[in-house]
C-alpha cells in the first residue's frame, strides 16, 4: 500500500485529503508502525533530514520570520534533535510493559500497562516556530508507534513547501502525509476520524478543533497560549532578572508562546527594572536594532498591525519605534497600560512589554489570578516564602522561578497549558504517553479459583 503523493499542495483538491487518511488508516492497521525498529528508523531519517537540510530550514524560517541562523538553529533545529536523540535513547524503556503490583483478591495474577499506539493521528502546527512545533508532536507520535498528517501553519508559507518536500523524501511515505493549507484544508482535515489531533495555536482555532474532535470522540491535545504573567518581587537580582527577561521576550520578536506577556512589580522598584531592561536590549541589539540580524520580524502585515495598534494612546517609556514595510517592531515597553486596553485584554504575542506598577507586589497574585490560567508564569525573587506563595496560590502550565522558558530544555518535565491554556501535554516521555493508549493488562492463573465472588452468595449472606 502506498500513498502516491503524500504532499497535498494548494492546487490539488481538498477531496483528496479523505484519501490521504484513509491511506494512513490502512497502513497502521498492517502493524507496520508497532515495532520498534520502524520507529527507531523513522526517528534517525528525521534525524539526518534535520542535519542534512539545515541550510534550507535555516533559510525558510528566515524567510518567514526573518529569524536569525544562530537563534532558529537552538530554538528549532538544536532543539528537535535532541529530542531525537533523548528519545532514541530511552524508546525501549518507553515501550516496556509498565508492572504494577497486584492485590490480594487478583492472586495469583499479573497486572501491568501496556503502551500501545492510537493508530493515525492530526498534528496541526502554529507559524512562530514552524518547523520546531510540527516535529517535536512527530517525533512523539513515532516514537508511540503512530501514521500520522502534518498540517504546518500557512503563515510560515517557505517552512510549510520545505516540510512538504523534505518529509516524502525522508520519512516512510505511507505512514506520515504532509496536508499544506489554512483554514478549508484544515476544516477538511478536521472532518477526518483521527484517532488523535493535537492542534498547537490560539484559543479560538482550538475550539474549533474540539468541536469537530467531537464529532467522532477523537481526543486532542491542545497547546494554546494566552497571557503569561512575570512577576518581579522586590528582593529578585535585579540585573540578572533584566537580562533573562530580555532573552525570553525579545527572542523572535516576542512570538513566543511561552514569552512574558506583562510584568507586575512594585512602584519602588519599576524605575530600577526598567532602566535595566534598557540596559540588556541595548547591549543584546545595540541601538540600531531595525539593522540588526539577530533581532527578528514581525509574520505578516496582519500581526504588525494588530501589534503596533495596540500602541495608540499608550505610555511608551522605551521603544515603540516601527517599519511596516520591513514588519519592524522594536523591543517596547509600556508603563501602567489601562487594563481594559486591548493590550491588557488580548495575548500581545510580539516585542511589546506592559509593565504594571504595584503598590505592593502582595496585590500580584491576586491580579494574576483574575485573569486565566496562563500557559507560564514567571517569578524572580530571592525570598523563598514568597516563591512557595507563588506556587501554592496561582496555577499555570509551567512556572519558572528566576528565569524565562529554561523548562523548555528539560525533556523530563511535561510542557502543556492548564484552562484556557491548552489541555494535554508532550516533551520526552509525556509526549510517548500522550500519542499511545495505556491499556490495562491483567492475567489471571487458573489456580486458585476461589469460588466466593460467584452467586449464588448465599454463603456469604449471614457475613453482612
Ligand atoms: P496559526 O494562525 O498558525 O494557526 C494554527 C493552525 O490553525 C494553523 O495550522 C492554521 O492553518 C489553523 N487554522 C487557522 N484558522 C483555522 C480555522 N478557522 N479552522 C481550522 N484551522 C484553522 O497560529 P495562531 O493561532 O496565530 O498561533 C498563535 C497562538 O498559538 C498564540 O496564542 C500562541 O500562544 C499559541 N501557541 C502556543 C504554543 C504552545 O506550544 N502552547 C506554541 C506556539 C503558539
Amino acid at each position: 500500500m502506498s500513498v502516491a503523493n503524500n504532499s497535498v499542495s494548494e492546487e490539488k483538491t481538498i477531496s483528496a485529503i479523505a484519501q490521504v487518511v484513509s491511506d494512513l488508516k490502512n497502513t497502521f492497521a498492517t502493524g507496520v508502525t508497532k515495532s520498534v525498529e520502524w520507529r527507531a528508523e523513522q526517528l534517525t531519517q528525521l534525524k539526518r533530514m534535520t542535519e542534512e537540510q539545515q541550510d534550507k530550514i535555516l533559510a525558510a524560517l528566515g524567510s518567514d520570520l526573518g529569524k536569525c541562523k544562530a537563534e532558529a538553529w537552538t530554538s528549532e533545529i538544536g532543539y528537535t534533535l535532541s529530542d531525537i536523540d533523548h528519545t532514541l535513547k530511552h524508546l525501549k524503556k518507553w515501550m516496556k510493559p509498565r508492572k504494577v503490583s497486584t492485590p490480594i483478591a487478583a492472586q495469583p495474577g499479573k497486572s501491568y500497562q501496556l503502551a500501545e499506539p492510537l493508530g493515525t493521528a492530526l498534528i496541526i502546527g502554529a507559524w512562530n516556530y514552524p518547523f520546531q512545533l510540527v516535529f517535536a508532536p512527530l517525533i512523539a507520535a513515532i516514537a508511540a508507534g503512530n501514521c500520522a498528517v502534518l498540517k504546518p501553519s500557512e503563515l510560515a508559507p517557505a517552512t510549510s513547501s520545505l516540510i512538504a518536500k523534505m518529509v516524502p523524501e525522508y520519512l516512510d511515505s505511507n505512514a506520515i502525509a504532509v496536508v499544506e493549507g489554512a483554514v478549508d484544508e484544515t476544516t477538511e482535515l478536521l472532518k477526518q476520524p483521527f484517532d488523535h489531533i493535537f492542534y498547537t495555536g490560539g484559543e479560538t482555532v482550538g475550539k474549533i478543533v474540539m468541536r469537530a474532535a467531537a464529532e467522532h470522540l477523537t481526543p486532542v491535545t491542545l497547546e494554546l497560549g494566552g497571557k503569561s504573567p512575570c512577576i518581579v518581587e522586590n528582593s529578585a537580582n535585579i540585573d540578572v532578572t533584566a537580562a533573562r527577561i530580555v532573552w525570553s521576550k525579545w527572542m523572535n520578536a516576542g512570538q513566543t508562546c511561552v514569552a512574558p506577556d506583562y510584568v507586575l512589580v512594585e512602584k519602588s522598584l519599576s524605575n530600577k527594572l526598567i532602566a535595566a531592561i534598557q540596559t540588556k536590549v541595548e547591549a543584546f541589539y545595540g541601538t540600531d536594532i531595525a539593522n540588526n540580524p539577530d533581532y527578528g520580524r514581525i509574520v505578516n502585515e496582519r500581526h504588525f498591525q494588530r501589534l503596533t495598534g495596540y500602541l495608540q494612546g499608550q505610555n511608551v517609556v522605551f521603544g515603540g519605534q516601527q517599519d511596516a514595510q520591513t514588519k519592524f517592531l522594536a523591543p517596547t515597553i509600556v508603563l501602567d497600560p489601562d487594563p481594559q486596553s486591548r493590550l491588557m485584554q488580548e495575548e500581545i504575542f510580539g516585542p511589546i512589554l506592559p509593565v504594571i506598577t504595584l503598590d505592593s507586589i502582595d496585590q500580584a497574585i491576586p491580579l494574576v489570578n483574575q485573569r486565566a490560567k496562563p500557559l507560564a508564569l514567571y517569578a524572580y525573587t530571592n525570598d523563598k516564602t514568597y516563591e512557595q506563595k507563588v506556587l501554592n496560590q496561582t496555577s499555570a502550565g509551567s512556572t519558572c522561578i528566576n528565569d524565562g522558558f529554561m523548562f523548555m530544555v528539560n525533556p523530563e518535565l511535561p510542557f502543556g497549558g492548564v484552562g484556557n491554556s491548552g489541555m494535554g501535554n508532550y516533551h520526552g516521555k509525556f509526549g510517548f504517553d500522550t500519542f499511545s493508549h495505556l491499556k490495562t493488562v491483567m492475567k489471571r492463573s487458573f489456580k486458585f479459583d476461589v469460588s466466593l465472588r460467584y452467586p449464588p452468595f448465599s454463603n456469604i449472606k449471614s457475613a453482612i
